[in-house]
């Protein structure tokens, strides 16, 4: 029986060709032209103006707050239905996370839950756009105006998601994207940062590069760090840019696929709600009853088929534990699995995995 797994990444299209061209050159560590080129290529697909590449996803995000000036004394709200790294680069400014609730129905931030914990130490919301649906952005950027709140998207697991027409990541102060091996697009590890203002994103370039002055060398005026992306990394994304529309398409494909396929069982697939575009890079089941999410993961693994369960919300967790009555966020959290969700996936395999899924309710 072949194995199924979660995610496999596509990697066709230039990617020998600009990976070669970095070792034929010998421009293999963090100068090259595929660092620009990439930059240009993504700021362009998502509709920004620019856009800084760095070493991966969890670093973008730890660059962005640093660049917003976020530290100590500060709150910043945060789903605790969230990956991890939302939440350990928020303790790692120094800044507090305050743990908000999440929407049944999208699996997104609920944008009441927000309004419900702002204080006066609240300096910044970090809004995650999980598992490709978007946030309610037009009710998080009006909480943000309200209270002059810095905003920040997460959308590591976005790239290709739009609410209202516009991409994701051009809502916010500054965002963040992960090309981890198992994102939408990737460079193996790797990630990139958007930024509104030029002066916050003049900041992130500083902040990425050891503070270097750009006047006069080794010269370092500020305190900061090593999160540079590779020429190599960044030949591998440009050539994934390149082929993102079709990623997107096949991804999209899929998504439909299952939901056709898996109709009139006691679970739901994780539907867009609304003007929005759903980028799937998890194509996601939530059961009805939790009490069965874990039998049926066993189910699929004694069948070949790998999968993952939803995120378990992060105010559970030891270093970050927090005393709050988030139910929406410990409901899902046990209620959802990941199901196999790369675009090279062929009808067959489709086929495989509904039918496993069917097997288990009869
Ligand atoms: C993948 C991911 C990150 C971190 O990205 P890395 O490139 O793995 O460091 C951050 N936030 C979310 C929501 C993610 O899914």
């Amino acid at each position: 029986m072949e194995r199924i797994p979660v995610y496999q990444p596509r990697l066709t299209g230039n990617i020998q060709r600009y990976v070669n061209e970095c070792l034929s050159s010998g421009w293999i560590s963090s100068r090259g032209e595929f660092i620009s080129r990439f930059e240009n290529a993504f700021a362009e697909y998502v509709g920004a103006s620019a856009a800084a590449s760095v070493s991966n996803g969890t670093v973008a995000l730890h660059l962005v707050l640093e660049a917003l000036g976020i530290g100590p004394g500060d709150e910043v709200i945060v789903p605790s239905f969230t990956y991890i790294a939302s939440v350990n680069t928020i303790l790692q400014t120094g800044a507090t996370p305050v743990f908000v609730d999440s929407l049944e129905e999208t699996l997104q931030v609920d944008p009441q839950s927000i309004a419900a914990a702002i204080t006066p130490r609240t300096k910044a919301v970090m809004v995650v756009h999980l598992y490709g649906h978007p946030c309610d952005m037009d009710a998080v950027t009006r909480l943000c105006e309200e209270h002059r709140l810095l905003l920040v998207e997460d959308c590591a697991e976005a790239f290709g998601t739009r609410w209202k027409g516009r991409h994701v990541g051009t809502f916010g102060d500054a965002a963040t994207f992960s090309f981890f091996g198992n994102k939408t697009i990737t460079t193996g590890e790797g990630g990139m940062v958007l930024a509104r203002d030029d002066s916050v994103m003049e900041r992130c370039r500083r902040l990425k590069s050891q503070g270097v002055s750009p006047v006069r060398e080794y010269w370092h005026d500020m305190l900061a760090f090593n999160y540079r992306m590779t020429n190599i990394q960044a030949a591998i994304g440009l050539s994934q840019i390149e082929m993102a529309a079709e990623i997107l398409r096949d991804k999209l494909q899929l998504a439909q696929r299952y939901r056709d396929g898996l109709q009139g069982l006691p679970l739901r697939t994780h539907d867009p709600v609304g003007d929005v575009t759903h980028s799937y890079w998890m194509c996601s089941v939530i059961l009805d009853d939790p009490k069965e999410r874990d039998s049926l993961r066993q189910h699929l693994a004694e069948n070949g088929i790998e999968t993952r369960p939803f995120f378990p919300p992060a105010h559970l967790m030891p270093h970050c534990r927090a005393e709050v009555d988030l139910p929406v966020a410990e409901n899902i959290g046990s209620r959802g699995i990941n199901l196999p969700s790369f675009p090279d996936l062929v009808e067959e395999q489709i086929s495989r995995i509904c039918d496993a899924i069917k097997s288990f309710y009869r």
